[in-house]
């Protein structure tokens, strides 16, 4: 098929992993969902939930969020008071793409180092954080990791890395947050174990509205007096739901049947990097990052013929595959895109 006659054909979105629709079978488990009044503790499903991801993540408790901005936000709150510092990557989700939360709700600076591709790299965080600095400096109270790394391109932390900067939180006495949004992605595409992957951090989010395909809802995993603190913040933001189960029921699902078909979505990154001049090396997991001369004019060119994409940047295009696009809409989309990208 080419790009002039795919305009009438239907859209392949690949803007984000978030826009997946619920599936039959989820929409019947959620409607089958038991359900109680959460706030009271009494919603089986989301009780069981909760087990469900702290179990796989090896904590001792979870609390279920309605966005990871706020299992993040929860987390960091719990680590970091009021004047101290939370130090991260300068493209992470935290400082980037929560507008704020931080600093607006728990008066939480943040300093930032520069990275390659979101990777991490534990001698350039030592060189960044300011432990106990006294009256002068802003005292580092906990460091933010990102597993994938969102805006890196999907980018999986290496496991050397993560340990040595485990060694450097606890050297230091420093709080330790994994913004694990897609660490199922990085479990599937590593073969490492999830609780492996979480191990060493106190705070650790999951969403199960990215590849998992679930309309809604983020975990945020720690010990049980943490998480029982996080449940008054949870409450006090405005976020604590009722039956909520209906919702918490298609993360369950979604845990069932959607962490091993992340695969898929890899294999359709590769097929489209490599189709677009990148190597597969710059697709780890499902997420493509694209250096264009004019990201907007791109994305307003390829909407027209139906394909749908991320402005990251004035150069940056980002394309993320899950589980609505199949092989027919990579195929459009590679027809669409490779003309634009490739002249
Ligand atoms: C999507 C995402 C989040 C959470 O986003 P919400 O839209 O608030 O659910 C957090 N961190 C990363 C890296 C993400 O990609």
């Amino acid at each position: 098929m080419t790009a002039a006659s795919s305009s009438s054909a239907p859209v392949v979105d690949l803007r984000s992993d978030t826009v997946t629709r619920p599936s039959r079978a989820m929409r019947e488990a959620m409607a089958n969902a038991e359900v109680g009044d959460d706030v009271y503790g009494d919603d089986p499903t989301v009780n069981a939930l909760e087990h469900e991801v702290a179990d796989l993540l090896g904590f001792e408790a979870g609390v279920f969020c309605p966005s990871g901005s706020l299992a993040n936000q929860l987390g960091l709150r719990l680590l970091v008071s009021a004047g101290q510092e939370l130090v991260c990557d300068f493209t992470a989700h935290v400082v980037r793409a929560e507008l704020g939360a931080a600093a607006t709700f728990s008066q939480i600076t943040t300093r930032t180092w520069q990275s390659d591709r979101g990777l991490l790299d534990a001698d350039t965080v030592a060189g960044v954080i300011t432990p106990n600095a006294g009256p002068y400096l802003v005292s580092t109270a906990a460091i933010a990791v990102e597993n994938t790394h969102n805006f890196g391109g999907g980018t999986v932390q290496s496991v050397k890395q993560l340990q040595a900067v485990r060694e450097l939180a606890t050297e230091h006495g420093l709080g330790l947050h994994l913004d694990g949004a897609r660490l199922w992605n990085a479990h599937v595409a590593t073969s490492t174990p999830l609780a492996e992957l979480a191990a060493g951090f106190d705070t650790v989010s999951v969403c199960l509205s990215k590849g998992l395909g679930a309309p809604i809802g983020s975990v945020l995993v720690s010990t049980t007096e943490r998480i029982a603190a996080a449940r008054v913040w949870r409450k006090r933001y405005g976020a604590a739901m009722r039956q909520v189960g209906i919702i918490a029921a298609a993360g369950r699902y979604a845990l069932a049947h959607n962490i091993d078909r992340l695969a898929e979505d890899h294999a359709r990154a590769r097929l489209l990097a490599e189709a677009l001049g990148s190597s597969a090396e710059a697709a780890p997991t499902n997420i493509v990052v694209l250096d264009v001369p004019d990201a907007p004019a791109l994305a307003v060119a390829a909407r027209e013929h139906g394909v749908w994409v991320s402005v990251l940047g004035r150069r940056t295009l980002r394309l993320v595959t899950h589980l609505d696009v199949d092989d027919n809409g990579i195929d459009r989309a590679i027809d669409v895109l490779r003309p634009l990208v490739l002249t």
